[in-house]
């Protein structure tokens, strides 16, 4: 699993070397170019100063013997050996005005020469020349071996600057390669990595009418490890999973992670849809035995989602490697739906569901701004009295097409998308303008989404309803769940406490749900809990959750926090919760939950009932 070698790798490789050459060359070439122009030059000052001492020497002698010229070159011979020079040149001629030597010292020089020629003058006349010369052959001799000595250290430098540099660089840049495609907790592909290796796959199975599979796979409740356990528990975790699963896969299949707890695999060469289901069945039993967190046995299951393309599956439109991902990813969306720790082949029915999502996503952003939204009011009763002292405000989508849509088919989507932060925010204003309406109301409860909770601005959201309806913050309570608890808790606390500070009441939803309420609710103390349906729907009948239930009610006396249970639905059940000393329910068998009209026509009734009707109901 090499990453191939970019582009920009030989670029640079190209770059340093031409560097490393013109470094080389410049070395090669300076020192002997510098000795061979300072000598040069040193040598030509020499000869020059020789003419002109020669050619000065000659004159004073010449007008000292006017005869000299005319008789007796002889004696010129003679008087050039007295030329007493500092650094006498290799060889001086003297010529006459007419271009005969007359008299010559020194030997003939080999080639290349140089040369400077001086008159001589006699009573301000030129009476013939002195021309000193050189043989440059000895500087050339010695330019030629330290450029032959420069050269070899240039190559050397040459060879030094490219290996070095060149190592470094092919390493820096190997390993930004490497962490540009892969994921550094697994050492994994990752998902550019991995889509790019599914493209090669796909064009080469296209090519060889071969066939490929790409399995999807998402970790069953990871979300549940990273929140008990902690993050660096998760990050274990998955480094785990992908050990194991890189040992299921062969070695010309490509296992990638494609960010949080999503790995995929590109299966090639597969024969038969039996092939890819032995490699999703391998997959799955390898989570099998539990997984060693420090000590901390967990265990963890992958549900699979795989869609194929080639002669196995024939009749399939050609698609791209994005959409062959995304038709895995429906099938794997199914294969949760459908129990988890299993697999699924993406069906084009499944397609359907896909778009559905798509358009409940964009009918969402439309709801909010054509107020498709609405609130409902679900009161809740004291148990004792049967009064109304609150009610919790129910959010109902009002579709144009699709009817009424229950809170349960677009709050988790709108969860997913976020969209929840805007409807929220909503639900939270639009609950505390029509409460500031019913002032005989005790109190609203609002639901707020753990998504909506955790977004900054929350705290201002909330202020901002109050201020804006102007309710008394005392009569709003905020509904949040166990879920809310598990993340970030120090941060979740502090802000609890933050709304707390505004006057606000805080209940906690569905009790029982979650996972260790227990432990949370000694750090912070709510004002009401609310116990889940689930556990009232067996209070008559399951001994277990009527235990349950006589738990919650005891442990929440103690703490001195009021309980409200959730879904009573009949008499029987609301008996047994007064006499176990629940103060307060909501349910079917009371109201279900009512449009505004209706509600505030139940108020109304609510003020006029007699304590003694009530005495006879209780
Ligand atoms: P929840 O907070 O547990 O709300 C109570 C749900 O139980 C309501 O369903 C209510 O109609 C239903 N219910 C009440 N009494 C009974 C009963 O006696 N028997 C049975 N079987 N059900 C009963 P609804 O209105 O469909 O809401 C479902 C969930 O949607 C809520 O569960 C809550 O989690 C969420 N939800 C509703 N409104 C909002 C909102 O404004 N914001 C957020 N974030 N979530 C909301
Ligand atoms: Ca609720
Ligand atoms: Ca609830």
């Amino acid at each position: 699993m090499t990453p191939s070698e970019p582009g920009s790798d030989r670029a640079f490789s190209r770059i340093a070397t031409i560097l490393a050459a013109a470094i080389a060359l410049v070395a090669t070439l300076a020192v002997p170019a510098a000795y061979f122009l300072a000598s040069t030059a040193a040598r030509y000052a020499e000869v020059a100063a020789e003419a002109n001492l020669a050619a000065a020497t000659m004159s004073q002698l010449a007008s000292r013997n006017p005869e000299l010229w005319v008789f007796e070159n002889a004696r010129i011979r003679g008087l050039l050996g007295m030329l007493r020079t500092s650094q006498e040149p290799e060889r001086i001629i003297v010529t006459a005005l007419n271009g005969d030597s007359v008299a010559e010292q020194g030997d003939m020089l080999p080639p290349p020469v140089m040369a400077s020629t001086s008159p001589i003058y006699d009573a301000g006349r030129i009476v013939g020349h002195v021309q000193a010369a050189r043989s440059q052959q000895r500087v050339l001799l010695i330019t030629g071996l330290v450029a032959l000595l420069a050269c070899s250290l240039g190559a050397f430098t040459f060879v030094i600057l490219r290996a070095l540099p060149m190592r470094l660089l092919r390493r820096a840049l190997r390993r930004s390669t490497h962490l540009a495609t892969h994921d550094t907790l697994t050492g994994l592909p990752n998902r550019a990595l991995f889509q790019d290796r599914l493209e090669q796959s796909l064009a080469w199975s296209r090519r060889e009418s071969a066939c490929l599979a790409v399995l999807y796979l998402d970790l069953d409740r990871f979300k549940d490890v990273n929140d008990t356990l902690g993050h660096a528990a998760g990050d274990r975790l998955l480094a785990e999973v992908a050990t194991r699963l890189r040992a299921c896969v062969r070695e010309t299949d490509t296992l990638g992670r494609l960010g949080g707890d999503e790995f995929a695999v590109v299966q090639v060469g597969v024969h038969q849809f039996g092939d890819t289901e032995l490699l999703a069945r391998r997959m799955i039993d390898a989570f099998d035995p539990p997984f060693d967190l420090d000590g901390a046995l967990v265990s963890a299951g992958v549900s699979i989602g795989i869609a194929m393309r080639g002669a196995t599956a024939p009749g399939l439109p050609e698609i791209d490697a994005g959409l062959l991902l995304q038709e895995a990813d429906v099938a794997l969306y199914r294969a949760k739906e459908e129990g988890r720790g299993t697999y699924r082949f993406f069906a084009a029915d499944m397609n359907q569901r896909l778009l559905e999502r798509r358009a409940l996503e964009a009918d969402m952003l439309t709801a909010l701004a054509t107020e498709q939204f609405v609130l409902h009011y679900q009161p809740q009763f004291e148990l004792i009295g049967r009064r109304v002292v609150g009610a919790e405000a129910l959010l109902r989508w009002r579709h144009p097409q699709r009817g009424e849509v229950p809170p349960e088919a677009f709050v988790p989507l709108a969860e997913e998308t976020g969209v929840i932060v805007q409807i929220g925010e909503w639900a939270l204003y639009e609950a505390c303008r029509q409460a500031a309406a019913w002032p005989t109301l005790r109190s609203i409860a609002v639901n707020v989404s753990p998504v909506q909770f955790r977004r900054p601005g929350f705290f201002e959201q909330v202020q901002r309803a109050l201020r804006r309806s102007g309710l008394n913050p005392s009569r709003l309570e905020i509904e949040i769940t166990e879920g809310i608890l598990l993340q970030d808790t120090d941060e979740t606390l502090a802000m609890l406490r933050r709304l707390r500070g505004l006057g606000i009441a805080i209940a906690m939803d569905d009790f029982g749900t979650g996972y260790s309420s227990l432990g949370y609710l000694q750090r912070f103390r709510f004002d009401k809990i609310k116990i889940d349906r689930s556990f009232i729907r067996g209070l008559a009948s399951d001994p277990h959750a009527a235990e349950i239930v006589r738990a919650v009610l005891r442990m929440s006396h103690a703490m001195g926090i009021r309980v409200n249970a959730e879904g009573v639905e009949h008499e029987q059940q609301a008996a047994l919760l007064r006499d176990e000393g629940c103060e307060e329910a909501q349910g079917f068998l009371f109201a279900q939950a009512l449009s505004a009209d209706e509600f505030a026509d139940l108020l109304a009734r609510n003020l006029r009932r007699t304590p003694l009707r009530e005495a006879a109901t209780a």
